[in-house]
């Protein structure tokens, strides 16, 4: 049978080989009614049990980004709303399955009409509980199918949990009809190295061999013998370039002239990253201190920011970690922080928030500046304007560390540096003092270009890292750098991507930061640079 290519769109890089599982999970049954009131609310409220048991399980497993979304399914599960409108369809009659697909399908249908992004990609995990309620209640079972060894996994769509309830020994990459390359989803994958490719159409009837190519999102079926040599030897390459890697236990790496780059790694979720990516990159080059807010309903406070910056040090044993502060607004609300607005990428976000609420700020400083008695911590600011956003958050710095100072500790006075990601910064580079840039391609090209950095939407061919504006504005800044003597590095996606890379090294950009899955690639990259 001849190959059949279907494109769809990246969203976790990585080649997998191997046999197609086809799973179209239950959940969409017509309604009914049921056997009785009293039953049926029995029957419902045994689900919700269950279903508090399951998600308590898959979040003792894995990471903080995973249990930020089973928290808020496990939270919502004890919602009074959604109880009451469950409780009032089954007065009407209708079977605990039918009142939860109604009552969820309701919320459903509300969340997915929402402006904001962030009731927007909770739409997904509201359809993870329908469905495993309903699996509950219909006995249809959420457990996902049996994997043999490198399987590609087809899917209508995946739910999270229903993600972290695959045996990923065996899993060799994911395929979906729908999906999203920026919901929850794709990020656990992307955190934990699974080849993913989301919006590849509807595919009946698809068995047999398949190949998935996660960097450029391409599903083949049945591929040809040539097909599967093409794949291996991509595989083989990239294991290589992951063994490579390995063995540079951390550097230094150097391009085919034998210039030095240094390569950091960015950390979204630390508990999904593995010892061995530590010990083969120079240090973390952002660390999204983000984890620690989502999914929550307060804050942490100052000792629980505080062991979390030192613990991580620790696992970085010596290898510096630049801490950005809390950047959240834009793509990344959190309720009961972020202000509504109705443009929220061109509002209060990033520093602007953290200078909105200086107790917040405070407390956060407060934990780094403690933890950098521990190891080599450097601070970011995200999304800085104007050079006296940057003095403000210095000189806040500098009477904490004072104030920490009378009570008896006695921190370093860590390097202070800002994220260049607001092309206005990136035009004046040269009046702002900070001990280092570092570039936010992500932001830096969504504002350049007045395109989403989702890269979906008609406009998404307009998200180009690569346009000349973008470019001409990143040599500027490190040049600009070069010639103050001002460290610049770039820790955006921008780094991760060979091509782009590549032309980043032509500019003399010397230091990347890359997402753990990025660092084999971009050190391979490196390493043929000039050759
Ligand atoms: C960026 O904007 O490029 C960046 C690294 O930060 P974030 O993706 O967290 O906004
Ligand atoms: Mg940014």
């Amino acid at each position: 049978m001849a190959e059949r290519r279907h494109a769809g769109r990246p969203a976790s890089p990585g080649i997998a080989l191997g046999p197609l599982v086809v799973w179209r999970p239950a959940g969409a049954s017509p309604a009914g009614t049921g056997g009785g009131g009293e039953a049926e609310r029995e029957r419902f409220e045994a689900a919700c049990l269950s279903a508090r048991d399951e998600l308590a399980g898959l979040a003792d497993r894995d990471g903080a980004l995973a249990a930020e979304v089973l928290d808020f399914q496990r939270e919502f599960l004890t919602d009074p709303e959604f109880l009451d409108g469950v409780r009032e369809a089954l007065r009407r009659g209708c079977s605990a399955a039918a009142a939860v697909r109604e009552v969820l399908g309701e919320h459903i249908a509300l969340f997915h009409g929402e402006e904001d992004e962030y009731f927007r990609a909770r739409t997904e995990d509201l359809v993870d509980l329908r469905d495993r309620l309903l699996a509950l209640l219909e006995g249809a079972g959420s457990t996902p199918p049996g994997l043999p060894e490198g399987a590609i996994l087809l899917a209508p769509e995946l739910t999270p949990s229903r993600f972290l309830a695959l045996d990923r020994r065996t899993l060799g990459g994911i395929a979906l009809e729908g999906g999203s390359a920026s919901g929850h989803m794709a990020m656990l994958a992307r955190a934990r190295g699974v080849p993913l490719v989301v919006g590849l159409g509807k595919l009946p009837g698809a068995a047999g061999e398949a190949a998935l190519d996660g960097e450029e999102g391409l599903l083949v079926l049945d591929p040809t013998p040539e097909t599967r040599a093409r794949f291996a030897r991509r595989r083989r390459a990239l294991e290589e370039e992951t063994r490579a890697l390995h063995g540079h236990a951390g550097g230094p790496f150097r391009t085919a002239a034998g210039e030095r780059v240094e390569i950091c790694i960015n950390v979204d979720d630390p508990s999904a990253l593995e010892e061995a990516t530590i010990a083969a990159c120079e240090g973390a080059g952002l660390v999204r201190t983000e984890f620690l807010f989502f999914g929550r309903s307060e804050p942490p406070d100052e000792e629980q920011q505080y062991r979390a910056y030192r613990d991580l040090l620790a696992r970085f044993a010596g290898k510096p970690v630049r801490f950005r502060t809390l950047d959240v607004g834009g793509d990344k609300p959190l309720p009961g922080i972020t202000a509504e607005e109705a443009n929220p990428f061109l509002g209060l976000r990033g520093i602007r928030l953290s200078l909105a609420r200086p107790e917040l700020l405070e407390t956060q400083l407060r934990a780094l500046l403690r933890a950098a008695c521990q190891g080599p911590l450097e601070i970011m600011l995200p999304m800085v304007t104007l050079p006296e956003e940057l003095d403000e958050v210095r000189a806040m710095l500098l009477r904490l560390r004072e104030a920490l100072a009378a009570e008896g500790e006695s921190p370093p006075l860590p390097p202070l540096g800002m994220m260049v990601e607001v092309p206005a910064a990136a035009l004046t580079l040269e009046r702002f003092e900070a001990d280092f840039f570092s570039i936010g391609s992500n932001d830096l090209v969504q504002y350049l270009l007045a395109a989403a950095r989702d890269g979906t939407g008609p406009v998404a061919a307009l998200f180009d890292p690569l346009h000349p504006a973008v470019l001409r504005l990143v040599g500027e800044v490190v040049e600009v750098g070069r010639a103050r003597g001002i460290p610049v590095g770039l820790c955006g996606e921008m780094a991760g991507d060979p091509v782009a890379l590549g032309r980043l090294l032509e500019l003399g950009l010397r230091s990347i930061s890359v997402a753990p899955s990025a660092l084999a690639r971009a050190a391979a990259t490196v390493r043929r640079f000039g050759s």
